[in-house]
């Protein structure tokens, strides 16, 4: 489409009517995705470029490594979003506001799983990360933001009472915690699991999302949900 410059904007002086009236593009999100401590949980950094204003997601270990990219890409990070209380997600959240002053936001359904993080760190053999303390509970029709980039809270309870996705529409990019992996879907196996909510949760908010929405799932590789919706052998419907 070409662009015209509106002549109408007449309180302005021209050089701002051209910036005001510049279609706004796409900015560039920074996205850096990279797996953190020994079970592998897929941290992500997002970006806006011309804020520097970042959130960081899932930081569950390796914050270090974190502090490290937030550097290399010179971000400050404003909310530290946790997609669920698992440690392999939460063990990390407590050093990186302590290095950042961010604040943590995780859903309240899984306040209690959060109590049990010394239980959890025994289950996998991972030291005991300390008490987490919550800032801020987020919930369905909550935003979440990086500068310019938002994006919507999904409470999906199944794989934990609290389990929560985050939908950047404007980048098409759904992060999945460990509600939906690349061919598979989150275990229910664990305290607050349950198979019917997480069969809902699939069913009535994530496959409800557009085929060309990339998928970043709690752990392993990138997926969409058109390739899920026709070949996860726990939703393909028959
Ligand atoms: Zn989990």
């Amino acid at each position: 489409m070409e662009h015209m410059i509106q002549p109408s904007c007449n309180l302005c002086p021209w050089w701002f009517r051209i910036l005001e009236c510049y279609p706004r593009y796409n900015k560039t999100m920074i996205h850096e995705i990279f797996p953190v401590g020994p079970l592998r949980c897929n941290c992500s950094i997002i970006g806006d470029e011309s804020t520097r204003e970042a959130m960081v997601i899932d930081p569950g270990d390796d914050i270090d490594d974190v502090l490290a990219l937030l550097r290399k890409h010179n971000l400050q990070v404003k909310q530290i979003v946790i997609t669920h209380a698992h440690i392999d997600h939460v063990g990390g959240a407590m050093k990186l506001r302590a290095a950042t002053g961010a604040p943590i936001l995780l859903n309240q359904n899984d306040y209690t799983l959060l109590k049990m993080l010394d239980v959890q760190a025994a289950w996998v053999g991972m030291a005991a990360p300390g008490a987490v303390e919550i800032d801020q509970s987020i919930n369905t029709g909550d935003t979440v933001k990086a500068g310019e980039h938002a994006a919507s809270v999904l409470h999906t309870p199944g794989h934990t009472e609290g389990s929560i996705c985050l939908y950047f529409p404007a980048e098409k990019t759904l992060i999945a915690g460990d509600t939906l992996f690349a061919g598979s879907i989150g275990r229910t196996d664990l305290p607050g699991g349950s198979m019917q909510k997480i069969m809902q949760s699939l069913h009535g908010s994530v496959l409800a999302l557009p085929d060309e929405t990339v998928v970043v799932p709690g752990h392993g590789p990138l997926t969409t949900i058109g390739e899920e919706r026709q070949s996860n052998p726990f939703l393909v419907r028959r």
